[in-house]
């Protein structure tokens, strides 16, 4: 994937400015230079708010910020969305369970609980990516079960505009990762109760619920005799009902980015 410019002031402009030291660094200068060279995370600054970290993160990839702004006016319809809903239905609806007042839904094997203001309460770690998509699939009122039939992006219901940036931003940042770790897949499908799927043309083929009724199929082939490797990710045809398009990007781009950290602790942990 090639590199994109990008200033280490600019992302000193948006950090705390406290210079505490606890990224183990001893300013809040060092701590730019040092996650535009990809030595230190944004995680490593503990004083950095989720929205924040999202504003770096669109400034380190070069996205537009009123994509950022956007999403964020998303959230808080969705969350008042949420608030004018029967919990108990749509929990039927959409294959998570009804308790004392709760939306309990599974996110990749994971516990999920959305209250009824909308707020979602996980022990996982949650970002902005996946937590909207996961309040626009509560709120959707039409829902389709999984079919068994897979497509692409760019055929999903208005996944044709967004292919482009969907292949450089989820497909590219996935296919590096498995290149460069050829037992993350293995590991993913693991850790995010993913099964392995027979019958496609890949080295590996996995199969993940990132939200109950919305699989998604990762096919990785090896690079191979001077062939490039190759990675495409699948949707049930469902995922174009259950999600809106923009949402499924967002859904998969915080699964790259999700994906990525897991990566880095195998780097660290090898
Ligand atoms: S932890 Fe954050 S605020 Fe503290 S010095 Fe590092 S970058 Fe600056």
């Amino acid at each position: 994937m090639p590199e994109r410019p990008f200033s280490h002031l600019a992302l000193y402009k948006m950090l705390p400015h406290s210079n505490c030291g606890r990224c183990q660094l001893p300013s809040c200068l060092a701590f730019a230079a040092s996650v535009a060279a990809k030595q230190k995370q944004l995680s490593d600054c503990p004083l950095l708010d989720e929205q924040t970290k999202e504003r770096v993160a669109a400034q380190l990839e070069g996205r537009p910020e009123q994509e950022l702004y956007r999403f964020i006016k998303d959230l808080s319809e969705l969350e008042r969305q949420i608030a004018g809903l029967d919990l108990a239905v749509v929990a039927l609806r959409i294959g998570g369970f009804f308790k004392d007042g709760w939306l309990a839904i599974s996110v990749l094997g994971k516990k999920f609980a959305i209250d009824q203001h909308g707020q979602v309460h996980s022990e996982c770690h949650l970002i902005p990516w996946v937590k909207t998509p996961l309040l626009a699939y509560a709120a959707n009122p039409q829902h389709q079960m999984p079919t068994g039939r897979w497509l692409n992006y760019r055929d999903l219901p208005g996944g044709m505009e967004r292919r482009n940036l969907f292949a450089s931003r989820c497909e590219s940042l996935l296919k590096d990762l498995a290149d460069r770790h050829p037992g993350l897949l293995h590991d993913l499908a693991e850790l995010f109760h993913g099964e392995e799927a027979a019958g496609f043309d890949a080295d590996t083929a996995l199969i993940l619920h990132p939200l109950p009724h919305f699989p998604l199929l990762i096919c990785w082939q090896a690079p191979e005799d001077g062939l490039e490797s190759n990675l495409t990710i699948l949707f049930d045809a469902c995922c174009g009902v259950n999600l809106p398009p923009q949402m499924a990007f967002s859904l998969c781009i915080g699964l790259a980015q999700m994906f990525e950290k897991i990566a880095l602790m195998h780097r660290t942990a090898a």
